[in-house]
Formats: structure tokens, C-alpha cells, sequence
């Protein structure tokens, strides 16, 4: 635990959290929607900022990060805690484990005077939120010593365990390691300005192109979103988005079509993933997605112009492959989530010498 950044001290001990778009003010005594951004006294504290729940190496294809040191492996972290609730959230158990499992009595009521930062409603919910403890320097040092080439701040939204990730990314940089994001897009400017000082690549869920979906179903804002895309993209950081395509809620022609347009008008060398979806938390129910509208989507997004286009989630089905979008030849063959071979080199496809975007490809 300790005192969150980002936010203001309001009167009457309340406080406004400045970290992502639901600017929450919260009571003294009262925890932000992420559920782990607690506020003691007028002060602000995380409660995720020295434990991960997971650590695991994994291909940096799984992330999905397709164009970034393709083949390597990434050191994957993340804390329980989320800022959206997404009806159909793969990763519930632990995104949403703040919100639904975290006794509710520690909440209620003022900590009383003085900002004490051990008074004991903090140190229960303390005690009380899961992970093993760890420190960013541990978190480099196992990185270094599993062979990965990054970081990734991945599983749950890592906005909310911003203090972890960015420390994290400090001395990863220093370390030689990069840093990913695999992320919602839900953060504000300062953090995100800040944070890409650090971070290398990012591949930013655009999950919709309604607000009424992103109301609905993630209890979120669009536009924030939008913002936060075109800021990476601005900011240097490699970037590759995902869009999780939902039977009846996301995959009209019309939806599509706004999508891969937007991410056009950004760049069109931004790699877009559409990404088969399998029943899940509040929408087991729903179908899983036909592989027929995965490939509807591709030729969308290839008519509005993108250049890498990968359909996902398809247990090795295709449409994971690098071609070059000049001369259309095969650049990096992959099965599933393993690399099978690169042909890069130099950046160029080494039939027609075309570059290839994208970094550290061979
Ligand atoms: S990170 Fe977002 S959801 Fe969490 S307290 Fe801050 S503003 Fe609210």
C-alpha cells in the first residue's frame, strides 16, 4: 500500500482521482470504481502498488503484440482490479475481484481525522486484497532472469496499478527491457503523457464504436478511448489494436467499418486484430464468434485501407500471419501464439524490399 499519484484533495477530506477518464471523487472512507484506489483521510492510497496476482513468461504473440520483437518472449504481471466491468471480461476473476469480493463494511464510513496512514480500516482492506508481495526491482530482476525481452503490464488493466507499472518500467528500462501495455485505453493525459517516456508498445482494446455498447456492456465512455489511441500513436509507442467481435453486439458491416476507419485515419500501419469471442463472466450465453464474420472483418479493415489485418482467438485456424502489404508475400508464418519462421530482414520484405512497420522485426 501506498499513496496513490495522481488526484486532488477536495474539501471535507474528499479527493479527485486523476488517473483515467471517471475522474471519481471520492469520500473519505470510500474506494474509487476500480475498486482499489482507497481514500484515508484526504489522502489517496493504492492498494495494488506492492503485490501481482499473476506472473507468467509469454510469447509476445500472445499479448497479441504481432510487430514487436516477434518470437520473444514477455515477462507478464498484473494486480487484481479494473477500471471498466465488461459483461464479457475473459480475465473476471481477477479484474473484478476488488469490486465483488473486497468486504464491503471496510468501506463504510469516514477513517476519522488526520489522514493516519495504518488506521485500521486501511490496513484490513490491505490485508485483505490478494498477490504476492514483490517489489518493481524483483519484478526486473525475475524479467531479466527468464530470458524476456519486456515487460508486459498485462491481464487486468494496468492503468490501475499505475504506481507498480511505472516504477516497474523505471528500472526495466534501465535494465534493457522494454515495456507493453495491453490495455483499455482508459486513462487520462498526464499519466499516459508520463508513461510513455517508458513505454515501448501498446495494443489498446477498441471494443466498440457505440457509446451505447461501451454504456451497456463496459459502464464506460468511448471518446476517451479514441483519445487514448491517437495519443499513443502520437507519443511514439508502438501500437496495435484489438477488437473482441461479439455476435449481434459489435460485428454490423456498419460497426466494422467505423472501426477500421478510424484506426486508418491514426495510421494505417497500425496492426488490427479482430479477435474471435468465446462466452464468458455475464455473457456465457452468447454464441462464440463464426470464424466467416472474423474474415468479414478482415476484408473490412483491408478495404478501409489497414495494412496488417490478424484474425484471433481461432486455435490455429490462420489469419495469423505477417504478409507484405506491397507484393503480398508471406513474412512471418505463426501457429497460434508460436512463431514458425521470419523472413524479415533489415526491417524489408526481401522480395520487394518494402519496410515492414513495426519494431525489432528482424
Ligand atoms: S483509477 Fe479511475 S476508476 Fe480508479 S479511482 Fe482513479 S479515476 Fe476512479
Amino acid at each position: 500500500m501506498k499513496e496513490a499519484r495522481f488526484y486532488d484533495r477536495l474539501e471535507n477530506h474528499r479527493v479527485q482521482c486523476r488517473l483515467c477518464p471517471h475522474d471519481c471523487v471520492i469520500a473519505d472512507g470510500a474506494r474509487g470504481v476500480c475498486a482499489v484506489r482507497y481514500n484515508a483521510g484526504g489522502v489517496l492510497y493504492t492498494l495494488v502498488a506492492d503485490r501481482v496476482i499473476s506472473r507468467h513468461l509469454d510469447p509476445i504473440e500472445k499479448k497479441p503484440l504481432f510487430h514487436f520483437y516477434p518470437g520473444s518472449q514477455s515477462y507478464s504481471i498484473a494486480t487484481v482490479g479494473c477500471n471498466l466491468r465488461c459483461d464479457f471480461c475473459q480475465n473476471w476473476e481477477i479484474s473484478q475481484w476488488p469490486r465483488e469480493r473486497l468486504p464491503k463494511h471496510l468501506d463504510a464510513g469516514p477513517v476519522g481525522e488526520g489522514a493516519e496512514p495504518l488506521c485500521p480500516r486501511l490496513a484490513d482492506l490491505d490485508n485483505t486484497v490478494p498477490g504476492e508481495p514483490v517489489t518493481p526491482a524483483q519484478i526486473v530482476q525475475g524479467a531479466l532472469a527468464s530470458g524476456a525481452r519486456s515487460i508486459a503490464y498485462t491481464y487486468t488493466e494496468p492503468t490501475i496499478f499505475y504506481e507498480l507499472a511505472y516504477e516497474t518500467a523505471c528500472l526495466a528500462r534501465e535494465a534493457g527491457l522494454a515495456n507493453v501495455f495491453i490495455t483499455n485505453g482508459y486513462i487520462n493525459e498526464a499519466p499516459q503523457h508520463e508513461l510513455a517516456t517508458v513505454l515501448d508498445a501498446a495494443n489498446v482494446d477498441l471494443k466498440f464504436f457505440r457509446q451505447s455498447s461501451y454504456s451497456h456492456l463496459s459502464r464506460v465512455k468511448l471518446r476517451p478511448v479514441l483519445d487514448a489511441i491517437a495519443r499513443y500513436q502520437a507519443l511514439g509507442v508502438w501500437l496495435e489494436v484489438t477488437t473482441l467481435i461479439i455476435p449481434g453486439v459489435n460485428d454490423s458491416d456498419a460497426e466494422l467499418r467505423d472501426i477500421a476507419r478510424f484506426i486508418g485515419s491514426v495510421s494505417p500501419e497500425i496492426p488490427w486484430h479482430v479477435s474471435r469471442f468465446h462466452g464468458a463472466y455475464e455473457m456465457t450465453r452468447v454464441a462464440s464468434t463464426p470464424a466467416e464474420t472474423l474474415r468479414r472483418a478482415a476484408d473490412i479493415g483491408e478495404e478501409a485501407g489497414l495494412r496488417y489485418i490478424y484474425r484471433g482467438n481461432l486455435r490455429g485456424a490462420g489469419g495469423e500471419d505477417t504478409l507484405c502489404h506491397q507484393c503480398g508475400k508471406r513474412l512471418i508464418q505463426r501457429f497460434g501464439f508460436q512463431l514458425v519462421a521470419n523472413e524479415i530482414r533489415g526491417g524489408q520484405c526481401p522480395a520487394c524490399g518494402t519496410r515492414v512497420s513495426g519494431v525489432g522485426l528482424g
